[in-house]
């Protein structure tokens, strides 16, 4: 049987004999296309060559890609562990012609592939085909039909419709028809009762899609209308998964070496069996694919997060907490704890795993453990509801309640519902939907961006970047297109070559003016999407056709460089100082400052970051020229020790950025040499998450200003405290400290002698009353505590007393009542109820304990008559 590394290795070698180049798997996260946030096929890596925005290097290309369909046009998320063959993260053997071969080889080449290399059973094979659509004005595919059919016998070669058999990767984008390849994977017995042929595309769990070969042929515009593509292309996707699967004879995607090592320490952790019951071995099932997507998912960089690309990664992760918690009775953070043998299984093929391992361990513990209280505190919430229903004989709990939990705290939906089982309680499901619609339609309308398609103005078919070198340059326009995102309108322009830096690996994008001869427009930002540069414009040229000046705004630019520059030096320090572990998890280079977050495990101390400045600083002052290479083969800028990032894509060859011994992979844009950075500053240094410490710094001009306002501060505090040096403006700082110390001190002493003779004074005044010794006045104290005291010490002097002291401290009236404790047991008195009523005079309230009570209340004026309403409940 062979193994699921040999079988990635089959797959690829296959290609490579047939002239393909193998490319490494693009990362899963997606950074540069608003229209993606995680990589859901292979071809995504290729869509800007299918676009014709950038030429094929290579003509036939081959991988294996990571994939994610946990969002958008393909969600899978709600399948993965109810049925056997779906994932969130899995890999997708591929293989391209871009303008090269066509229908005819890829069919051929598929079926020798599967039925000569790795020999699976001719009879349980299929061939769908795209049968046509008339509302789209497409034929049936009759081409690809006749090579399969020198394959397959006509009975098993299906047409299929739009749905099935037109592949798209988005609402808009390149797609085509395609040509599918199904197994029957079940028992000969089976297969005898019910014929294959009527379950491909059933949904049927053993007889399912492996193989997908696409024809890329139209571009799906945003207008909905299909336009041909500038050429033909092949694109093919296959379960890696599902084909480990069929070549190892099982019928589960989870019974595989790929699954089973992690299902099998779920059930050692947890004592229940693999297959003891449907229940919990869905819950297996979700949680040894979800630990896949999540590792990965950090891997490349992405942390769960409450936003965007984030917010799914958190989602799938607290989902696999909550099927740990419900099913396998897991309330301990637990899903770590399969770490060390998910990572045996894939830390070869993917050494980003490994390299991360304690990462990724230690944002899934905090994510867990997050989550888990989260989950206590909704179950609190939602007991107290329930308990409120049953108080009031209801059986049904509102949907806006149950919407409030869902949305505010997180607490899953299904959850809810199986508690109010529990109690035989069930929740308005309509009232749900509605609160549930609203919020969607709420957070639709904030992310909606509407873009038309692009229009061309002049013809081109490439851009060109000469920003490095540049920061003017005549240009033309190329394409652009509006957009309306938020209710505010704009419009994107591309030109046949620029200057403009497209917000990419971190730096924002450039700002400037596009000129011509009788016009400027600002240009307010600058994107790079698809392999091009979008420059963001309010309104557009009068004139589309001129020639117009690009012309970058050069301070904005310098400031950027420099904190670029100062980020790479940054880098280099911290692995210096902290350590090789350093790994960058994030950063930001914009004009005003700069912003890194790396893995580190606990708080720089201020020795630690003085130690850090001082080496940026030192690499400053000694001016290293910047060495930059364009077109390094990336194996040769690895060998040279660049660092290069978890989660990038990088060609074969790469631009390497040296100052030094600090060498990176890097597409940004940096000084001429270290020292025009002058000056490096470190502002903040905090935690972003468990094990990711975040640094933001200044440099240059910025730095220059936040140290001038630091010495503003000084030499204030100096003129303040008429001091000559900055040390004697500290010593004079601390001397006012010590001395206010003692000066509180004095007074509180001074306040507890007056105390007593005020006590003194009040012992003359005992009336007796009912047969008790009632002192009831109005005292002068300064404070709460003071009369506080004042009161404890009178009851301890004066036997069976009933004291009622009124005062007015910080113009507010207080009242106090304090009762010996022999009085409040033989004649039942209770000090908290008695300031409750006689607080009303002063328009206060108040409490306490039977023997001691105060209030507070807005009303002076009442303290006399306060005081002789409680002496009247004797
Ligand atoms: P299905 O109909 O089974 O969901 P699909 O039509 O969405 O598949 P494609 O978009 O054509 O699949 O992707 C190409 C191949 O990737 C499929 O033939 C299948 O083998 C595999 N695949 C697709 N989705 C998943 C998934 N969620 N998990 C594992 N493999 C998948
Ligand atoms: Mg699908």
């Amino acid at each position: 049987m062979m193994t699921s590394k040999e079988i990635r290795k089959s797959f690829l070698d296959f290609f490579a004999k047939k002239d393909h180049k193998i490319v490494p798997s693009a990362p899963m996260v997606v950074k540069n296309d608003p229209t993606l946030m995680f990589t859901n096929a292979g071809m995504n890596q290729f869509k800007d060559i299918f676009l014709g925005n950038e030429p094929a290097k290579y003509k036939r290309v081959a991988d294996s890609q990571k994939c994610l369909r946990v969002s958008g046009k393909h969600n899978d998320l709600e399948e993965v562990g109810h049925d056997t063959y779906h994932h969130t993260m899995f890999e997708m053997l591929g293989n391209w012609s871009f303008g090269d071969y066509f229908k005819k080889e890829i069919i051929d080449w598929a079926w020798e592939y599967l039925t000569e290399v790795v020999k699976l059973d001719k009879n349980r094979l299929y061939a769908t085909v795209f049968e046509g659509a008339a509302d789209e004005n497409l034929s049936a595919d009759e081409e690809a039909k006749g090579y399969w059919l020198k394959h397959l016998p006509a009975d098993r070669v299906i047409m299929g419709n739009k749905h099935d058999n037109f592949w798209e990767m988005g609402a808009t984008g390149p797609c085509g028809p395609c040509s599918e390849i199904h197994i029957d994977l079940r028992s000969d017995e089976e297969r005898a009762k019910i014929p294959g042929v009527e379950l491909v595309n059933q949904s049927h769990p053993q007889v399912i899609e492996i193989w997908n070969l696409v024809f890329m042929q139209f571009n799906r515009k945003a207008d909905g209308s299909l336009e041909p593509l500038p050429a033909k292309h092949v694109d093919t996707g296959m379960g890696f998964e599902r084909l480990c699967m069929a070549l190892q004879g099982k019928q589960s995607n989870y019974d595989t070496d790929i699954f089973q090592p992690v299902i099998q320490e779920i059930a050692r952790l947890t004592g229940i069996k693999y297959g003891a019951a449907e229940k919990t071995d869905v819950a297996m099932r979700v949680i040894a694919d979800h630990i896949r997507a999540i590792s990965f998912a950090i891997a490349d960089g992405q942390l769960p997060s409450n936003a965007k690309a984030g917010y799914v990664i958190r989602r799938i992760l607290r989902r696999a907490v909550r099927y740990a918690y419900t099913f396998l009775n897991q309330s301990d953070p637990f899903i770590y704890k399969l770490l060390p043998v998910f990572i045996s299984v894939m830390g070869e093929a993917y050494p980003e795993l490994t390299a991360q391992k304690d990462i990724i361990e230690k944002v899934i513990i905090e994510e867990e453990t997050s989550f888990l209280k989260t989950l206590e505190t909704g179950i609190k919430l939602l007991d107290k509801v329930v308990a409120a229903a049953k108080g009031e004989n209801k059986t049904e709990i509102d949907g806006k309640t149950v919407f409030v939990l869902y949305d505010t705290y997180g607490f899953p939906l299904d959850l809810t519902e199986l508690i109010l089982k529990e109690n035989g309680m069930t929740l308005n499901q309509k009232e749900f939907e509605t609160e549930l619609g609203k919020q969607k339609e709420r957070s639709r309308q904030d992310a909606k961006v509407d873009s038309s398609d692009w229009v061309e103005v002049n013809s081109f078919s490439t851009e060109e970047f000469t920003g490095y070198d540049n920061l003017e340059e005549t240009v033309k326009i190329w394409r652009y297109r509006q957009v309306e995102a938020k209710g505010k309108k704009y419009f994107q322009l591309v030109f046949d070559k620029t200057p403009f830096y497209g917000e990419m690996g971190g730096q924002t994008g450039d700002q400037g003016v596009l000129q011509s001869a009788d016009e400027k427009i600002y240009i307010t930002d600058t994107q790079k999407e698809n392999g091009l540069s979008i420059h963001i414009v309010k309104e557009l040229p009068k004139n589309l056709k001129a020639d117009f000046k690009a012309i970058v705004n050069i301070e904005k630019r310098s400031a950027s460089e420099a904190n670029h520059s100062a980020t790479h030096l940054l880098d280099e320090a911290l692995r210096e100082i902290l350590g090789k572990h350093v790994e960058q998890k994030g950063s930001l280079v914009c004009p005003e400052y700069l912003r890194f977050d790396f893995s580190h495990f606990s708080k720089l101390s201020d020795e630690e970051i003085e130690k850090v400045e001082a080496f940026v600083n030192k690499k400053i002052r000694e001016a290293i020229a910047l060495e930059e290479y364009r077109d390094m083969p990336i194996e040769e800028a690895k060998a040279k020790g660049a660092i290069a990032l978890f989660g990038e894509k990088y060609g074969d060859k790469v631009r390497v950025v040296k100052f030094g011994s600090s060498v990176e992979l890097c597409g940004g844009c940096h000084t001429q040499n270290t020292g025009k950075i002058g000056f490096f500053k470190i502002i903040t240094e905090t935690a972003i998450a468990s094990g990711v410490r975040r640094i933001e710094a200044l440099t240059g001009k910025a730095a220059e200003d936040f140290l001038r306002q630091q010495c503003a501060i000084t030499s204030d505090l100096k003129l303040t405290f008429k001091a000559k040096t900055e040390i004697a403006a500290l010593e004079a700082v601390k001397a006012l400290i010590d001395e206010n110390a003692a000066l509180k001190k004095q007074i509180e002493n001074l306040q507890r002698e007056k105390l007593v003779s005020v006590k003194d004074a009040l012992l003359n005044k005992v009336k007796t009353v009912n047969g008790l010794n009632v002192i009831a006045e109005i005292v002068k104290v300064d404070n709460k505590d003071l009369l506080k005291d004042l009161s404890f010490q009178l009851r301890q002097q004066v036997e069976n007393s009933f004291i009622v002291l009124g005062a007015e401290i910080d113009g507010k009236p207080t009242l106090s009542v304090i009762i010996s404790d022999n009085v409040v047991k033989e004649r039942g008195l209770n000090a908290g109820q008695i300031v409750r009523e006689a607080g009303k005079e002063i328009l206060g309230g108040g409490g306490g304990q039977p023997f001691y009570a105060t209030a507070g209340g807005k009303n002076p004026a009442g303290l006399q008559k306060a005081i002789e309403a409680a002496v009247k409940t004797l």
